[in-house]
């Protein structure tokens, strides 16, 4: 595991032990957390409708249970931390979705930088789906779709392209 507590933030070693199969994100999108740090938090479990997020402890980083995940990215748009993302596999493309916070807010079909947990572009991409927020404590979330497998372990934030 990279010492993300000095750097900041995590890589794709940290997460792939846990990450779901090609099998489960291509039936539809299934929810993944970089929640790590052991904080007393747990709106993520309370707003998933299908029991799939799961802690013992209310300070444990939580668990989701990727058969029960239905990738509705409830849990996405209340996570204060911004720390959970929906990842899905398509016959031809890769998507991931984000909380976002900015405005505005980007629209489906919009040409996006796709932005690794440095913020550096590693690729660009465009907006299939947006999932307004609900309330001023939620993010939006954004779907992005892109070519490249490996960039589902890295895009967690995107750059709308101004022409
Ligand atoms: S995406 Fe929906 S079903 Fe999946 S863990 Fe989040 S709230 Fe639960
Ligand atoms: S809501 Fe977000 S920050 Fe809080 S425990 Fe869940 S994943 Fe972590």
């Amino acid at each position: 595991m990279s010492d993300y507590l000095k750097t900041g933030f995590l890589t794709k070693e940290d997460i792939i032990d846990n990450f779901p199969t090609v099998d489960k994100i291509s039936k539809h999108a299934v929810a993944i957390s970089e929640c790590v740090q052991e904080i007393p938090c747990n709106p993520c479990v309370s707003s998933c409708p299908t029991g799939a997020i799961s802690m013992n402890d209310i300070k444990d980083p939580p668990k989701i249970n990727y058969d029960l995940c239905i990738g509705c990215g409830k849990c996405v748009m209340v996570c204060p931390g911004l720390a959970l993302f929906l990842v899905r596999k398509t016959d031809t493309l890769y998507e991931v979705s984000i909380p976002y916070e900015m405005i505005p807010i980007p629209k489906v079909g919009d040409e996006v930088y796709l932005l690794n947990r440095l913020g550096e572009k590693v690729g660009t991409g465009k907006v299939t789906k947006v999932l307004k927020a609900e309330k001023e404590t939620q993010s939006s979330v954004i779907t992005v779709s892109f070519y490249e497998e490996k960039l589902i372990y890295e895009v967690r934030n995107i750059e709308v392209i101004h022409e």
